[in-house]
């Protein structure tokens, strides 16, 4: 089993608030949400971060970005609008190595990173 916390949750490892899931990305509920919607979209294979994603697998990064739109539409985010944020490394404020898109909304989100 992967040492990896968004693999184990894809191998069902760990439990998780799932909202979409697609052949080859999850989206589930953050654990500790920071908006009144707060989800993580992540592909199922596994990639460092945003950039390592992109260059390697550019058809699974847009993947993940229809999943974002999907989970906009289904938490009702489109009209009120929404972030999509990618930490990404140490001055990213990355903290799990598996990259993953915030999808933030549900209240006024802001034009800047907190
Ligand atoms: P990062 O700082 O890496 O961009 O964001 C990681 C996010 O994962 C944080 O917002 C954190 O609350 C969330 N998170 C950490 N552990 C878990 C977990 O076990 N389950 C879920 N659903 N979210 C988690
Ligand atoms: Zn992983």
């Amino acid at each position: 089993m992967s040492d990896c916390l968004f693999c184990r949750i894809v191998a069902g490892a760990i439990p998780a608030d799932k909202v979409i899931e697609t052949g080859d990305t999850l989206a589930f509920r953050d654990i500790a949400p920071k908006a009144p919607t707060h989800v993580l979209v992540i592909p199922k294979e596994h990639h460092v971060d945003i950039a390592a994603l992109a260059q390697a697998a550019p058809a699974l990064a847009g993947q993940v970005l229809a999943t974002v739109a999907a989970v906009a539409d289904a938490e009702g985010l489109r009209e009120s609008g929404f972030r999509v944020i990618f930490n990404t490394g140490e001055d990213g404020g990355q903290e799990v190595p598996h990259v993953h898109a915030h999808v933030v909304g549900g209240a006024a989100v802001g034009p800047m990173l907190a």
